[in-house]
């Protein structure tokens, strides 16, 4: 047997949420071959296994048909966001694409998990994640820390807030490459966030330049 490598795939982020088209699912249906594994996960992505000599063929042909292919593993993941049940414009659908475009598929020590809320009823529940982001009228507010896992799961902390349009995608990367930079190991994001601090991490994010600050020099 071949050797195999796994893909995530997810619907575009859109006004309804995760939908797939009947013609999406029987292209994965056919595309990845009978003997692919294919799993739901909880974060809004499908998991495909497929053989490795045809991962190019097999992306194309997803991609063609609308549906978005991201790696699998320790990556940030691609945005979870809620249904824009607001409407496009007021739920900030755009942003949420840029935002998605700009963090998914970054390799981490650790997989991350980015919420995003079109308005404070947080129906994505983006304080359960490592990152959420929660849109308030026509500004945003970023909690970390979120953990929805084992029996300590927690909270997502206020980060900060009101930040606008331009602000919000810069202070998510500085975030994650600050996490890059400093987290020991494989290090989950929300000890990370204990460990350093949110006041730390508010001098990051206003900072911006999350790549090239190491913990050593902000303590
Ligand atoms: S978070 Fe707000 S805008 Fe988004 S689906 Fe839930 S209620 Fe609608």
């Amino acid at each position: 047997m071949g050797e195999k490598t796994k893909i995530a795939v997810a619907p575009a982020i859109q006004v309804g949420g995760s939908l797939f088209t009947p013609g999406q699912l029987a292209v994965m249906g056919t595309i990845v071959g009978p003997d692919a594994k294919i799993e739901m996960t909880p974060f809004k992505q499908i998991y495909v296994e497929i053989p490795l000599e045809s991962r190019d063929a097999i992306v194309d042909e997803l991609q063609r048909s609308g549906l978005e292919v991201y790696p699998a593993g320790f990556v940030t993941k691609s945005l979870i966001a809620c249904n824009f049940c607001r409407g496009a414009e007021e739920a900030g659908l755009d942003i949420a694409k840029e935002l998605n475009k700009a963090i998914a598929g970054i390799e981490t020590p650790t997989p991350i998990k980015v919420g995003y809320a079109g308005c404070a009823l947080g129906t994505s529940e983006p304080l359960l994640k490592d990152i959420g982001v929660v849109k308030m009228r026509d500004s945003y507010d970023i909690y970390v820390g979120g953990d929805a896992k084992g029996l300590k799961a927690s909270l997502a902390n206020l980060l900060v807030s009101e930040l606008n349009e331009t602000q919000l995608i810069p202070a998510i990367t500085t975030l994650i490459d600050f996490y890059k930079v400093n987290a020991k190991g494989k290090e989950k994001f929300s000890k990370f966030v204990n460990r350093i601090t949110l006041d730390q991490l508010r001098s990051v994010v206003e900072q911006g330049d999350g790549g090239n600050v190491s913990i050593n020099y902000i303590c």
